[in-house]
């Protein structure tokens, strides 16, 4: 396929249209979860009393028994055979960002025969090893080995792969002295301190003890475009952005895509996605086109933010594999295409207490005041600090969206919609009076039903959003974990929690009412700095932000700082998610994982920039120079003056060319401040070419193809 020249990719991927098959098999409720180790396997595979314990540690976080390990070692053992597994990896998430396995064949041979073997020791500890992930200096290679445990309240899947299968633990991921290694671990701690302080703040309301369930519902945004295309961009391939390339005259302009009908090829695609996540009891549930030409969204049902973290992971693991084998390929970068709408991950998140969710605006004044205090702690947490919240959604890729002029912006903020304000206005004055029931929304027509008003409207530029009921954070990007953005909201609202809980308690039965009130007017009045219902793209917006003391990091490097501030260190520490060495080793990776992957950007922008465009344009060059002379020595003088125009501009295209590449050249040595203009400035003399370079001759597949033709 590589000597495919771009013409043809175009004619192939065109060919393509009519010959693609409809999907083999459409799945349903009956596949649900068929890949997962669930409740439903572990009563007909496990003795009734080993169930009943590892059921209490997966509901109530009972301590795990080990002396059950056994046991269900050997039930998951004989389900996953029974399944056509031959191995099983310890699956988790290092700092990478992406997942991690090493297989072990369950395979062990006596003598001349084999026997399959896994013990309870293989399910609890892993030791993979695994040096080679980085550590911030949390492990000197000569005491590298990390370890995996088991995390059983996420459970172990199967993962198919054309003729084999592979029994799937997830695991947190650990040093030899329980230092975290993975995005897991301090996760699972903040949904324990948020666990502790969410009970302790709902026995102050009189509630009796509880399961705290923190959930997420994450919408997952992609692009697909037709692998012949992909293989031809040598920058998609190696940093899944394209370093190059101008935006075509139609693009997102007309607001077709966003929710059009979808075409055959990618139905099809997504419905072979939704077979896999249902097997793995992933609840897929909604599909639609995005914004931009060739981007889409695929959203689940929320879940136990654990588990939805890891259902994420594989729902980008399935996209990548499932477009690659329809001859597409998914791109999760945060902006594969400059001009149009990068992608993002809208993170739903909420927390329960027993059945009730805590968020949402109750009929009766109990439930109203529970939800009214857990928006007041949710506002003090994010305006305390914001700046964690940014520094827990960085990446080359987010830069893109977050620092530059795209929804939503770098300056964290909350969205809380008209209503909402309204009554948190009254709120800080007095008592409020209007409730949230705003009733129906007329919408001029007789014959249609009149609408429930939603207790928030839409507003798609803020990245902090209360959405009637659970918050919106719309800043993670498309490729990252779950876990970072969560494990900082968690700590940040258990201390919200905690700080409202310790004044509560100080009053009596009959003050407590009165108190409550004053505690969340308090609230109100030194944290509404953080409230902002207008338009977050406004240039005025930033003005006003930075009047109000608002953090606006543009750039991962100026974000990531937070990490490592002493009053920031002091929450992770107090809520034992993570320890000041912890911090300053994730400060140091992912500030290393930045810096890399601008270089290689830089690297690739070089290359391609000296080793194919300018090639092109100085063999278009050329030909002109050499008609026009032919036109002068035959003493044609029509076209001569055209010819010469035509000339002066490839030539000019050529000199910058030479001297912007030469900069980057030396940016690169220079680090990523130096890299990211010189790729700016040399991207705009390459795009400003493509359009005037013969088609035929542009080596790299253009924008109006990639987005358009699959
Ligand atoms: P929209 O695109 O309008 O924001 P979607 O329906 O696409 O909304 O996505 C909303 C997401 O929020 C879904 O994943 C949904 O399951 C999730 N969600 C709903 N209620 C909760 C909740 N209490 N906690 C966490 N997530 C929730
Ligand atoms: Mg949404």
């Amino acid at each position: 396929m590589s000597n495919l020249n771009r013409v043809n990719a175009v004619n192939a991927v065109a060919n393509l249209k009519g010959t693609v098959p409809m999907a083999a098999q459409v799945a349903g409720a009956e596949n649900y979860g068929e890949d997962v180790f669930n409740e439903d396997v572990m009563r007909e595979y496990l003795p009734k009393d080993t169930c009943a314990k590892l059921l209490d540690t997966i509901h109530n976080g009972a301590p795990l028994d080990p002396a059950i390990a056994g046991d269900v070692a050997h039930a998951m053992k004989k389900w996953a055979l029974e399944r056509g597994a031959t191995h099983y990896t310890h699956w988790f998430l290092p700092l990478t960002g992406s997942t991690a396995e090493k297989h072990d064949s369950f395979l062990e041979p006596h003598g001349a025969k084999a026997i399959m073997t896994f013990s309870g020791k293989n399910l609890i500890v892993g030791e993979p090893d695994a040096s080679s992930f980085p550590s911030g200096g949390l492990r000197s290679t000569f005491e590298a080995r990390g370890y995996t445990a088991w995390d059983p309240t996420s459970p172990a899947f199967i993962k198919r792969h054309g003729n084999g299968a592979t029994l799937c633990i997830p695991t947190a991921f650990c040093s030899y002295t329980g230092e975290a290694l993975d995005k897991k671990t301090p996760l699972l701690r903040s949904i324990q301190a948020l666990s502790i302080s969410a009970k302790r703040l709902m026995k102050c309301f009189g509630l009796p003890d509880e399961k705290v369930s923190v959930t997420l519902g994450p919408e997952q945004e992609y692009f697909l475009i037709d692998k012949h295309f992909y293989l031809q961009r040598p920058d998609l391939l190696q940093t899944g952005r394209t370093v190059f390339g101008a935006p075509p005259p139609k693009h997102q302009q007309l607001e077709d895509h966003y929710f059009g009908s979808i075409k055959m090829r990618i139905l099809n695609f997504m419905t072979e996605v939704e077979k896999e996540l249902w097997s793995l009891g992933i609840p897929a549930k909604t599909r639609h086109n995005e914004v931009a030409p060739a981007q889409f969204e695929l959203a689940p049902m929320f879940e136990e933010l654990n588990l939805a973290c890891d259902h994420n992971m594989l729902v980008m693991e399935v996209l990548r594999q499932v477009a690659d084998r329809n001859g597409l390929v998914c791109l999760l970068h945060e902006k594969p295409f400059a001009g149009v709408n990068g992608s993002g991950k809208h993170n739903n998140w909420s927390v329960s207490y027993g059945k009730i969710n805590l968020l949402n605006p109750g009929t009766d004044p109990h439930q109203n005041s529970i939800f009214l205090t857990t928006l007041c702690a949710v506002i003090q947490a994010v305006d305390k600090h914001a700046d964690l919240l940014r520094a827990a959604v960085t990446g080359t890729g987010n830069d893109h969206r977050l620092g530059a002029n795209e929804a939503p912006p770098a300056i964290i903020s909350i969205y809380l919609g008209d209503q909402l304000a309204d009554v948190i206005n009254q709120l800080e004055k007095g008592e409020p009076k209007s409730s949230k029931h705003a009733g129906a929304m007329k919408i001029g027509v007789d014959t249609l039903p009149s609408l429930p008003k939603d207790a928030t409207d839409r507003n798609r530029t803020s990245p902090f959003a209360f959405t009637g009921n659970k918050f919106e954070f719309r800043a993670p990007g498309s490729s990252h974990s779950c876990a970072d953005a969560n494990t900082v909201l968690n700590t940040i609202v258990a201390e919200a929690f905690d700080d409202i809980a310790s004044k509560l308690e100080k009053l009596s039965k009959e003050e407590f009412h009165s108190g409550l009130q004053k505690i969340l007017q308090k609230i109100i009045k030194t944290h509404k700095r953080i409230i902002f219902n207008g338009n977050g793209y406004n240039d005025e917006w930033v003005k006003e932000a930075e009047k109000r003391g608002l953090p606006n990091a543009r750039t991962t490097m100026e974000a990531l700082k937070a990490l490592i501030v002493p009053e920031n260190i002091q929450v992770f520490e107090k809520y034992g998610v993570f320890s000041a060495k912890e911090l300053e080793s994730r400060y140091e990776v992912f500030g290393e994982d930045y810096c890399s992957r601008v270089k290689i950007e830089g690297e690739i922008a070089y290359e391609i920039a000296a080793s194919m465009i300018v090639p092109v344009v100085e063999s278009q060059y050329g030909k002109v120079v050499r008609d026009l002379a032919n036109a002068k020595a035959a003493g044609i003088k029509d076209g001569v003056s055209a010819l010469t125009a035509n000339a002066k501009e490839l030539g000019k295209g050529l000199e910058e060319l030479h001297s912007k590449i030469a900069v980057l050249k030396t940016a690169i040595g220079e680090g990523y401040s130096k890299i990211i203009p010189a790729m700016t400035d040399l991207r705009s003399t390459v795009d400003a070419l493509e359009k005037i370079v013969p088609d035929e001759c542009w080596p790299l597949p253009k924008y109006r193809e990639m987005l358009f033709i699959y």
